[in-house]
Order: C-alpha cells, then sequence, then structure tokens
C-alpha cells in the first residue's frame, strides 16, 4: 500500500494483524481507498474483497476481520461513535459485516489507526493490546471461557479503565454463527457472527487506547459546524419523544401496523405488547440513559431488575430484542425479556437470531417436529427459563444446542419433516423485528440487503406505513434510496439515528466531511460511493456463492404462503408472484440484469471493472 498525501479525518494508518506469525505491522492508509470508499464499511468491503480468497473458508485461517472506524467517528457532531466489522460470514457463507457503538471507533482513531486487519489463526487465546503505536497480541487464557461483560470487565481492571475493550463470549468461542462481538457493556456487532470468526482466530478481545490524535482539515470550522449541529439536533420536535424510551418506542406502533413478529413470525400481532413495551421499560426497570461518542439523544436504556431473587444490571432491551425475544417467544413482561437479554448478552449471542433460532425450536416442539427428549426438556412459549436453558445449550453446543447454534436455515435442514416452510430467514440469516407480510416495502429490504435479513440497510417500514401497506408496486426505489443513504452513516463513522428518529437534515453531513476531510463531496457524491460499496458487496456475494442471484433474494416460505391470521394485516401474504414483480422492478431501478446482477456498463459507471477479474456475472 501506498500513501499519497496526508489525510485530515483519518489516523492515516490501517494495522495488520497476523495471528499465525504473532506479527504486527503498521501501513500507510491509501489515500485512492479513502477517497472512493471513505471507510467503516466501504473500508471493510474493499479489503474484503481485495484479500480473501475466493470462497475462503469462514473459520480458516485465510479468512479475515476488518475493523474499521469512519472518517467522521470520534468527531465533535452529534452521534459519531459507530464502528464497522466484516468477514466472511460463517452464519451465511456471504459478505458479512456489522457495526457497533460505544467508544471503540473514536479511541482507534485516536490511536492513529482507520481501521485494523485481523489475519490467520492464533495458537492459544489471545488478545489484541493496542496503546497508540505499542501493539501487542497477549495470553488470554484468564479470559477465556468468561462471559462477554465479564472479561471487559477484568480487561479494563488489568490495563486502565481508559482503554476501550471489545470482547467475544463464549459463544464466539464456540463458533455459534450468530456470536456477536460485545463493547461497553451492552454495544454488540449483533449479525453475520463476526464474534464466531474472532473466536475461530482464539482472540477473545480487543483493547484500544489513543492519545496521538488526527488533524481535520478546518479544525475550526469543525467545530463552528458541530456546535450548529448539536444546536439543531436539541431544537428538533421529536428530541422529547426519542429519548425516554430509545428504540423500544415504537413496539406499539409496529404491533398497531401488524409487524410485530409473533410466536416465530406466526403472525405480527401480540397481545400482550403493552407488557414489554418502552413505558414498561421507562416506569419498571430504566435506571439510566447511555450513549455512544458525542451523542446528545441516547438510546442505551440502562436497566436494573430482580428476577426470581437475582439483581440484575443490563443495557436494554431495545427494540429488536424485545421483538424477538418479546413477541417472538411471547415472554410477558419487560423484566423477563430482559432477563433474555442479559443472558443472551454474556454469553455472546445476538439476541436477534437467538430469538428467532429458539422461535423456531419451540414451534417444531408445538407442531411434533421435535419430541422435548429430542430437545432435553419442553419449552413452551413465554417459557424464560426455557429460553434462558437454550441460550446456554447453544452457546456451548450441547445437545440440541449445538445444531441450533448453526442458524435457523442449518437446523431446519437437518430437522426436516416440513420446517423449512417456518424457518424464517433471508439468505441464511434470521429475519430481525418486523413481520412483513403486510409491510411490502420492508419485505424487499428483507429480501435485498446484502447480508440477509436484517433491517438496517433499510427499514422501509414507514414507507409502507406512510404510502399504503397493500401497495406492492412503486416502493423498490424508495428501498434503493434507503439503502444508499443509510449504509453511508456506517461508511461515515455515524449513528443514523439523529436523522431517522428526529429528521435531522443530511446536508450537515456533506457540510462536515468537506469541513473534516478538505475533500468538498456533494451529498450525491457521497450518495454515489454508498452505490459502489453496494454494488461491490453484490458482486462479494456472487463470487463466495458462484450461483448467486435471483433466487437468493426471495423471502421465506411463510411469507409466501401463509397469510397473516390476526392483527392489521389479517389475509395478506406476499405471493410468489408479487415477490417476483418487486424484484423485477427493483433490478431494473438498480440498472441490474434479470438475475438481480450488477451489468458490466453499471461496474464500469461505478468504477468497479476490477471486479469482473474475480467473478462471473450474468445468469
Ligand atoms: Fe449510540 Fe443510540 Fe446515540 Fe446512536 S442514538 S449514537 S446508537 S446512543
Amino acid at each position: 500500500m501506498t500513501q499519497d498525501a496526508k489525510l485530515f479525518g483519518y489516523g492515516g494508518r490501517i494495522l495488520r494483524v497476523d495471528l499465525s506469525k504473532a506479527a504486527v505491522r503498521v501501513e500507510p492508509t491509501p489515500e485512492k481507498m479513502a477517497r472512493e470508499y471513505l471507510g467503516g464499511r466501504g473500508f471493510v468491503a474493499k479489503i474484503l474483497w481485495d484479500e480473501l480468497p475466493p470462497g475462503v473458508e469462514p473459520f480458516s485461517a485465510e479468512n479475515k476481520v476488518v475493523v474499521a472506524s469512519g472518517p467522521m467517528s470520534g468527531l465533535f457532531l452529534p452521534s459519531s461513535g459507530k464502528i464497522e466489522m466484516g468477514t466472511k460470514s460463517p452464519a451465511t457463507g456471504l459478505y458479512g459485516e456489522g457495526n457497533m457503538g460505544g467508544h471503540l471507533a473514536g479511541e482507534l482513531k485516536f490511536a492513529g489507526y482507520d481501521a485494523i486487519i485481523i489475519e490467520g489463526l492464533a495458537p492459544k487465546p489471545c488478545y489484541i493490546m493496542i496503546d497508540d503505536d505499542k501493539v501487542e497480541i497477549r495470553d488470554a487464557a484468564k479470559y477465556w471461557g468468561k462471559g462477554a461483560f465479564e472479561t471487559e470487565k477484568m480487561i479494563k481492571g488489568d490495563l486502565g479503565e481508559d482503554f476501550k475493550v471489545a470482547t467475544i463470549g463464549p459463544a464466539g468461542e464456540n463458533l455459534v454463527v450468530y456470536a456477536v462481538v460485545s463493547h461497553d457493556f451492552g454495544r454488540q456487532v449483533g449479525r453475520t457472527g463476526v464474534g464466531a470468526v474472532l473466536g475461530s482466530k482464539k482472540v477473545k478481545a480487543i483493547a484500544v487506547r489513543g492519545s496521538r490524535g488526527f488533524e481535520l482539515a478546518d479544525s475550526e470550522g469543525a467545530y463552528k459546524k458541530g456546535k450548529e449541529m448539536f444546536d439543531a439536533c436539541f431544537a428538533l420536535p421529536g428530541f422529547e419523544d426519542w429519548t425516554p424510551y430509545g428504540t423500544a418506542g415504537v413496539t406499539d406502533w409496529i404491533n398497531d401496523i401488524g409487524a410485530f413478529p409473533t410466536r416465530n413470525f406466526q403472525t405480527g400481532y401480540f397481545e400482550k405488547h403493552k407488557n414489554i413495551n418502552g413505558a414498561m421499560l421507562k416506569d419498571r426497570i430504566l435506571i439510566l440513559d447511555k450513549g455512544c461518542t458525542a451523542c446528545p439523544i441516547p438510546c442505551g436504556k440502562y436497566s436494573r431488575f430482580n428476577y426470581k431473587g437475582r439483581l440484575i444490571y443490563v443495557e436494554g432491551p431495545e427494540y429488536e430484542t424485545i421483538a424477538l425475544m418479546g413477541g417472538n417467544l411471547a415472554l410477558e413482561s419487560i423484566e423477563e425479556v430482559a432477563y433474555a437479554n442479559y443472558v443472551a448478552d454474556e454469553l455472546g449471542l445476538d439476541t436477534i437470531s437467538a430469538g428467532s433460532v429458539i422461535g423456531f425450536a419451540i414451534e417444531c416442539l408445538e407442531k411434533g417436529v421435535l419430541k422435548p427428549a429430542d430437545v432435553g426438556r419442553d419449552v413452551k412459549w413465554g417459557d424464560t427459563d426455557g429460553v434462558a436453558w437454550l441460550l446456554e445449550r447453544i452457546a456451548r453446543r450441547e445437545g440440541i444446542g449445538d445444531i441450533l447454534a448453526q442458524g435457523v436455515k442449518a437446523a431446519a435442514a437437518k430437522f426436516g419433516k416440513g420446517s423449512e416452510k417456518f424457518a424464517m430467514h433471508v439468505k441464511g440469516l434470521e429475519i430481525s423485528g418486523y413481520e412483513s407480510r403486510y409491510a411490502p416495502a420492508m419485505m424487499l429490504a428483507y429480501m435485498t440487503a446484502d447480508i440477509g435479513g436484517h433491517h438496517n440497510r433499510a427499514w422501509a417500514i414507514t414507507y409502507d406505513a406512510a404510502v399504503g401497506q397493500e401497495k406492492i408496486e412503486g416502493k423498490a426505489w424508495k428501498v434503493i434510496e434507503l439503502q444508499h443513504v443509510r449504509p453511508l452513516f456506517d461508511t461515515l463513522g455515524l449513528c443514523r439515528f439523529p436523522w431517522v428518529e428526529l429528521g435531522f437534515e443530511l446536508h450537515h453531513y456533506a457540510d462536515m466531511f468537506a469541513l473534516v476531510t478538505g475533500w468538498h463531496y456533494s451529498w450525491e457524491d457521497l450518495l454515489r460511493v454508498s452505490e459502489r460499496i453496494w454494488n461491490l458487496t453484490r458482486c462479494f456475494n456472487r463470487r463466495e456463492k458462484p450461483d448467486f442471484g435471483r433466487a437468493d433474494d426471495l423471502p421465506p416460505p411463510r411469507w409466501m404462503e401463509e397469510p397473516l391470521p390476526s392483527g392489521a394485516g389479517k389475509g395478506h401474504l406476499m405471493s410468489r408472484e408479487n415477490a417476483e414483480k418487486m424484484l423485477d422492478e427493483y433490478y431494473a431501478l438498480r440498472g441490474w440484469d434479470g438475475n438481480g446482477l450488477p451489468t458490466p456498463a453499471k461496474l464500469k459507471e461505478l468504477g468497479l471493472d476490477f471486479v469482473l477479474e474475480k467473478v462471473k456475472l450474468g445468469a
């Protein structure tokens, strides 16, 4: 790699940690990559494309984990604490990536690094200690086997409270394909199993302390702009409504519009939703608001409650956990949801995938696909202790947990007996918190998300509600727009909630980007970068799965074959014909062919011609 010029807003260096050789190397951040992919998600996608051998095994030495902050991470502007982590996913065999808040993103840049590339396999448990220029691969024997929170506490105790620490729990050590990376006692890179890949490399934690700082193109201008942005944020009308509840505040609305996943997505209406909503969280268990770097609208809700005589503290539950562990498992009180949340977090499991997998297992028991003897005990809807018992078995891979640890798609293939019909996933990734039979734009968002069934690429459900939930046509453009805007935040190293929840104006970000980097990109220029990354990850998926295409974009059978039995969407489903219609509209607007792959002309337009050396596109 070569560096062409001083980069403003960047740490300017990439840290490469080779675990097999026990070697670390510092490389300059290439200016060309920074200009074309910006950072965060863009760096993850480009580095994985360039450096992974096609068809790499997720748990092999050749797979890598890329950790990347963005050019706006850690700055004085609203909500600048997001960091990205990506890998070839063991959950899907495709592009894997997730992000989390907290304080790691800024700290990494303060230490002078834009990204860490973790490669090879360590021979024994280790953690990566980064203290500015001092970088060591250290023994982690005493942390191995410990919970995610416990490990973070121990490492901070050993190194100092000012270290920012990301850890994996037992689930990551045991290669559960939906194991998370945890940080700041409650923030997680949740989806696609990045924690499992770290576990396969025997990396228990990454600890970072930084004091080098980095330069901005116009520090004074950026400070003034940051102040203006905070003032604008505080003045927004939604401020007072959002902050008391965070994401939990949408629970009732999602249920009202028939989109609350209930009993393994059998329906979109949960009769006990008022027991587990934002108001219950606030009134019964919330003790303080907890935010990421420079966040004026903290969505982290730190809770304290008593569960069967145990005093428990946990961050959350936030909406996705309320959906997948509340409605989807029919847990009936906010304390029970928070308890399941706590157990999953400490074990290092993604609450979305774990909630989906356990919901699937309970439905298997309900329908006789599994017998209690197959599982080790009976578990029913609303059975909090049974849920916690299964979470433990999954994380430790004991008994039935060994199968459930491989995700819902693999479990359905193993159990058979028609269970594939109610295994709720897209591309092998369990679906997050929106039942979408009466929300076609949201369903299209799930169908086309590059990592599989996740909502964060395009939270299109508000558009469904705005223009008519029954409407199929004319929604693809909105999904595409969101798929460019939302991941752009992940690329810049920012949280999108000021814009999503409060309507914060997007032009502020382009203005700030120019002051930080000295590069005058319009908002449209930035969106173009996001489109480039979107097309690159699509090509990545095709490279890793040579027949990848249209068939991978279909929703699960339940959504195409079973009408919703209750709630606002009663009677609705997404027929196969309508799903195909939505894909036709979506592909045409994207400039892709009928199989859902970028055309050579589209790749050229986006500066991605190079991908054709490594992937065969077309039908
Ligand atoms: Fe973090 Fe929530 Fe603030 Fe976003 S809104 S920066 S996720 S605390």
